[in-house]
């Protein structure tokens, strides 16, 4: 089958080469035409596409450089940044994209390198609510000349159409009148509330394994260890807060600034465990890790009437990593040590078998719950794209998705 080509870009910069990096590379070369492509990593890599029109530079980016490089990158009419780095500063190459008139779309929110662990850095500003909060600020001071998209992977990123899918599903299913799709914020709002959805859990299961053994000293993952280790533990656990709970976790505390829409815990996700279920091995613990979604989905499925909030569902990441993921992080967090980048691996050749079962729960409703979303195993992945893991595909495309809709919307 001809791949679909989704749009011309002149200049397209990838920051970052690691697990998504790599996988978006062969991605972006199929469904777009461009001019060049150049990527931008602090480490040398294997590269074997590299070519009159994929260029390599292997530099970090850093507040102080970042502007100096990428002016000599994007040089032609259309240019997209793809930020699919750890260390970068999300909200300040968002801000300079907005300023030269670049496309930007990244899959996470990051900060500079040491931001997560610094501990004289207070708590909820390194919460994702925090940076959320403060990203919003700062972006719409500008004129918002081009399109941005933040936190489009695959969660954050799908798992929030996952939800708008689910609840045509689930009107369909319980028998509630919906004669069209909503078409505005406050009518999605609506329409959750009036189906009765108290709560979401991000609900994700990944099976992945491969036939090696790992050191206890190690942290392996199936995407960025430092990634993982920067949300399930440097960062506090936090949760879209919904207004039918009825108590408050012991260490929660509510923030003074904002849209109010999520609390934190005064404990990192990877001591926090929530019973969740996904549909391959039924009910299990899942780990409640911070994630953007938690906090957009209860913000965007917000009821307000004459500006009283009058209905929010709670909504969090119910995360069961690889197996090989939670011993490494247990590891660590049993220790107090975490495990330099010398001793990080992804699984990604490596894995032999499993699945990454990602989607979304809504409960509360009359149909008691309701999970919606995608079974990948690693063969599918593999006949599409053959040097992804499971997780990686799920990924990267979703930010092929994500450039395309910011190309149709500019
Ligand atoms: P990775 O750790 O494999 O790769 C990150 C890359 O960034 C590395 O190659 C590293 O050398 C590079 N890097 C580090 N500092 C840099 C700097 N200053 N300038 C330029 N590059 C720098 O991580 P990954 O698995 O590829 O994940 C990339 C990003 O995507 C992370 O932020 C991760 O949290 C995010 N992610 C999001 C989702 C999602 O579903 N939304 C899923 C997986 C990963």
């Amino acid at each position: 089958e001809t791949p679909r080509v989704y749009g011309y870009i002149n200049d397209i910069c990838v920051i970052g080469h690691g697990s998504i990096g790599k996988g978006t590379l062969p991605l972006i070369k199929r469904h777009f035409k461009f001019d060049k492509i150049t990527i931008i990593d602090p480490h040398p890599v294997e590269l074997p596409e590299v070519s009159e029109t994929v260029e390599f530079i292997q530099v970090g980016l850093t507040r102080d450089n970042f502007k100096e490089i990428l002016d000599g990158i994007f040089v032609g009419k259309v240019g997209f940044c793809v930020n699919l780095s750890v260390g970068t500063s999300s909200s300040e190459i968002m801000q300079y994209c907005q300023a030269k008139g670049v496309f930007y779309i990244d899959t996470v929110k990051e900060e500079w390198e040491g931001y997560y662990s610094n501990e004289d850095v207070e708590l909820w500003k390194r919460s994702n609510y925090g940076l959320r909060e403060a990203l919003l600020r700062d972006v719409r001071k500008h004129n918002r000349k081009t399109t941005a998209i933040s936190c489009c992977g695959a969660n954050p990123g799908m798992v929030s159409w996952f939800v708008k899918q689910a609840l045509i599903n689930l009107a369909k299913d319980i028998g509630f009148p919906l004669p069209e799709e909503p078409k505005t914020r406050n009518e999605w709002g609506k329409l959750m509330k009036d189906l009765g959805v108290k709560g979401i859990h991000i609900a994700e299961r990944d099976t992945q394994r491969s036939n090696e053994i790992r050191d206890p000293k190690e942290f392996w993952n199936t995407w960025s260890v430092d990634g993982f280790i920067s949300e399930g533990y440097y960062q506090p656990s936090e949760l879209g807060w919904g207004t039918h709970e009825k108590w408050v976790p012991k260490e929660a505390v509510f923030h003074r600034e904002g849209c109010q829409a999520a609390i934190y815990m005064t404990k990192p996700g990877m001591n926090v465990t929530v019973k969740t279920w996904c549909p391959t091995y039924g009910p299990q613990m899942g780990f409640l890790v911070t994630h953007d979604e938690a906090i957009s989905i209860s913000d965007y499925f917000t009821v307000k009437e004459n500006d009283e909030v009058v209905y929010r569902p709670t909504c969090h990441y119910a995360y069961h990593p690889c197996a090989e993921a939670v011993a490494s992080a247990l590891e660590a967090i049993g220790s107090g040590e975490v495990p330099g980048e010398e001793k990080w691996k992804i699984l990604e050749k490596e894995v032999v078998s499993g699945m990454d079962e990602l989607g979304v729960l809504l409960f509360g409703h009359a149909k008691n719950a309701y999970w919606y979303g995608s079974q990948l195993d690693i063969k599918s992945t593999r006949e599409r794209a053959p040097n992804q893991n499971a997780t990686a595909l799920q990924v990267t495309s979703a930010i092929i998705a994500g450039m395309t809709w910011a190309l149709e919307n500019p």
